[in-house]
């Protein structure tokens, strides 16, 4: 299996050049455009992995997906869509047009900004620390790794100039979709997009949602088997942005990119795969990354359709 990623990694290192590592965050600026790296977890325990696949990366949108857990875990899925939809956009992760222009006025679904947003929001705690800490030690928990913290150059790059999220956060609470302080609940966003990982842990929790919520190491149920399938199915129909029907076609599989670079993907039964490649798209999603998976689905025959 490693000569395998190895080769892909190889053949797929030049699409990097097509694409452009992420600077409206000006932290993530400065990372190396080059860098591709690949990890494969199993069901049987056997960890592949090829490429930088060590390297350090800020977590971004693929956070949305633990949020998400955690806010169905702590409210229940009925107060969660009622807040937050279902549907894919159609329009880029950042977009704010819809929030206005559909009613009633809420985000069309969690994977977007103005759904994470509210998503992070909902997230139970006496106060902003003990939210965050939650979160934090649940990523610790189903990534394997109680090591991960957040990039604190990351996070006070963002929270200095993430103005467009801050716009729509205003925005949502004037509608009233969220409630409490607009400042905290935007802190712990960005500090939740700050967190730092690699392929190996983004690997993990997505063979985490491939075992269906239960830790393949000690058998523990995290999560109900349920809400792992809400996670894998929101993968499909909107984690890769508005490229997300485009993936479903060619590599057919749930995933989830972040502007960081990474894309954490879950094989229902079989395997979670960590790819990192911080060069993108004109869409935000990995360049090379989304070739990968490509080739490697293609390869293994892992679509799901
Ligand atoms: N922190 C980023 C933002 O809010 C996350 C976006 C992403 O990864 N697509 O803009």
């Amino acid at each position: 299996m490693e000569d395998i990623l190895r080769k892909l990694i190889d053949k797929n290192r030049n699409v990097t050049q097509e694409g452009k590592v992420a600077t409206y965050i000006p932290g993530l600026g400065k990372i190396d455009p080059w860098d591709l790296g690949i990890c494969v977890a199993d069901m049987e325990g056997n960890i592949y992995k090829s490429g930088n696949y060590d390297k350090k990366f800020t977590i971004q949108s693929i956070s949305k997906t633990i949020s998400l857990m955690l806010a169905l875990i702590d409210n229940g899925e009925e107060l969660v869509f009622e807040k937050v939809g279902m549907e894919p956009t159609g329009d880029a992760f950042n977009s704010i047009i819809k929030l206005e222009t559909i009613m009633p006025s809420r985000p069309l679904n969690p994977m977007i900004n103005a759904g994470a947003i509210v998503i992070s929001s909902l997230i139970k705690g006496r106060d902003e620390k003990e939210k965050f800490r939650r979160l934090l030690d649940f990523i610790r928990k189903i990534s394997g790794n109680d090591k991960l913290n957040i990039n604190e150059e990351i996070y006070l790059s963002e929270k200095n100039t993430g103005d467009r999220n801050r716009a729509m956060a205003y925005f949502m609470k004037d509608v009233g979709i969220i409630e409490g302080n607009i400042e905290e609940i935007l802190d712990m966003y960005f500090k939740q997009c700050s967190i730092e990982v690699d392929c190996i842990d983004i690997a993990k929790i997505g063979l985490f949602l491939a075992n269906r919520g239960v830790l393949p190491e000690t058998g523990e149920r995290v999560i109900s088997e349920r809400i792992a399938r809400t996670i894998k199915t929101f993968m499909i129909t909107c984690g890769m942005y508005n490229g997300s029907g485009e993936f479903a076609i060619k590599v057919g599989i749930p995933a989830k990119s972040g502007v960081g670079g990474g894309i954490m993907a879950s094989i229902p039964h079989r395997m979670g795969i960590g790819t990192y490649g911080p060069s993108l798209d004109d869409k935000g999603n990995s360049i090379g990354g989304y070739k990968i998976l490509e080739d490697l689905s293609n390869y293994l025959n892992l679509s799901i359709f």
